[in-house]
């Protein structure tokens, strides 16, 4: 087994690293004893959390789905498979993941790992809060089952754990019944951020919300934003043809990024060309119509290998959620340092969290961003500053997306990764689990 280039999804830092990839429970078990190890599923998330300090567990194997029950929606799938065979496999038959982030090539192991919220956070809470149950895999080859009811504090650090408690060998999710694989989507218009605060939360009944900001709009149009809306269709809410097969929708075309970008390309013009053209394209069509489900919840999906427009070098992105309380002048900072620095981003997103769950877990009721940005020496620059002012405001970082953070930047702002660092060293697992990221960050 040699050192191979490894990374997540944003392609930084760049990292040799050794991974094994177990068929089976057994050969798991082998392979989890020696120390420095840490699951992998899809390689989605952003930085270094999947590489293993010395040796990566690629789950992708053990990607059984193994029982469903039609009354509950309760399904027990294999840590390996992948959100998007779930739907594949569930939505004909009138089911849907209760959460989802904005990508379905992620794991379950991985999703649960990250504690993934959706754009329903506000409503319906993290994807954690449909896990029923948990068999997680100790350093000694013990398995242990984790609910609610049995093994809870473990339950509550794996959820959002991000592998640092064991490896998901398994676990039973919730799925919603649905009646179609269609969403009434209404896109709201947003003048500046004080307009798009006041409709998240005039609209917080509706199911799903997030939206598109742009980070480059200053003075008075500073966060400006298209708002979607979104709600699963009823039957009834179908035209035809498509009532006749509400679960199918028409397959989208996929599209490849075939080369690596050259990092020139995207400077702070092109990404303000297209921020000014992808807001006139909301601004036209704005109101209500309906989508397919593939196009709502994940619209990066349609180019495979997306992140390759970011060049070699890679890109990170920036995610903290900051207190209700402190919102609207944290993401002003935040935004205003962003546009002064003209740094600009595509994928700028904003949503809005509800109730926080224990663990490590990501969210806090206000308000998330989330800012993508190549990399380079400017942005590793900015990206520390919207630190200090995140910090400033008492907001905290999502584990998912960081790959550069420091650890003292992580203590300040989350008191729980201390106690998730004694937790581990209790057990004595803290030598046995460890990424590139927990080694950075201390924990
Ligand atoms: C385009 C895009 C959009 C996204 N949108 C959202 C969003 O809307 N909301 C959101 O919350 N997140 C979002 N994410 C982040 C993504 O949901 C998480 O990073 C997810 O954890 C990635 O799953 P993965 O299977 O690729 O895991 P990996 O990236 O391989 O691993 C992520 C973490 O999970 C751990 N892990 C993986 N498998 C296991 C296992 N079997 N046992 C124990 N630990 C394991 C790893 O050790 C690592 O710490 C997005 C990512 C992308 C690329």
């Amino acid at each position: 087994m040699h050192p191979e280039p490894l990374t997540g999804w944003g392609r930084f830092p760049p990292r040799f690293a050794r991974v094994a990839s177990p068929r089976d429970e057994a050969e798991l078990r082998a392979s989890v004893a020696g120390g420095g190890r840490i699951a992998r599923g899809n390689g989605r998330s952003y930085g270094d959390s999947s590489v293993g300090s010395a040796l990566s567990l690629s789950m992708r194997r053990m990607n059984r789905m193994l029982a469903f029950d039609t009354e509950s929606g309760q399904l027990v799938a294999e840590a390996g498979v992948l959100l998007g065979d779930v739907i594949d496999a569930f939505l004909p038959r009138g089911w849907f993941p209760y959460v989802t982030p904005g990508t379905k090539f992620v794991t379950l192991g991985g999703i649960i790992a990250a504690d993934a919220h959706g754009k329903n956070h506000h409503r319906d809470g993290s994807f954690g809060a449909f896990v029923d149950w948990i068999d997680l895999l100790r350093e000694d080859g013990r398995v242990v089952r984790l609910s609610r009811d049995d093994n809870t504090e473990l339950f509550d650090w794996t959820l959002g754990g991000m592998g640092l408690t064991g490896v998901i060998l398994r676990a039973a999710i919730r799925l919603r019944p649905v009646e179609t694989g269609w969403i009434r989507q209404r896109t709201l218009v947003a003048p500046n951020l004080d307009a798009a605060l006041s409709s998240f939360e005039a609209e917080q009944d509706a199911t799903y919300s997030v939206a598109w900001i742009d980070c480059l709009a200053k003075g008075p149009s500073l966060g400006r934003s298209l708002l979607m809306l979104g709600e699963h269709a009823g039957l009834d809410e179908l035209p035809e043809p498509f009532g006749q097969a509400p679960l199918k929708v028409p397959s989208r075309k996929k599209r490849r990024v075939p080369f690596d970008a050259p990092s020139a390309a995207l400077n702070r013009y092109s990404v303000k060309l297209f921020n000014a053209l992808y807001w006139r394209k909301g601004v036209r069509g704005a109101g209500a119509q309906l989508v397919d489900w593939d196009s709502y919840f994940y619209p990066l999906d349609a180019v495979l290998g997306w992140n390759r427009i970011y060049g070699r070098k890679g890109f990170m992105q920036f995610q903290c959620v900051l207190p209700l309380e402190s919102s609207r002048a944290g993401l002003t900072a935040l935004l205003t340092e962003t546009a002064r620095a003209g740094q600009g981003s595509f994928l700028a997103v904003l949503k809005r969290l509800g109730a926080a769950r224990g663990g490590m877990s990501f969210p806090m009721p206000g308000y998330t961003l989330a800012l993508d940005f190549p990399v380079n020496r400017r942005t590793l620059a900015l990206l520390d500053r919207l630190d200090e002012i995140a910090l400033a405001h008492g907001g905290r970082f999502y584990l998912a997306k960081d790959a550069r953070m420091t650890a003292q930047t992580l203590h300040h702002a989350d008191p729980r990764a201390a106690r998730l660092r004694e937790m581990r060293r209790d057990a004595g697992i803290d030598r046995a689990f460890a990424s590139a990221q927990s080694e950075r960050l201390l924990l």
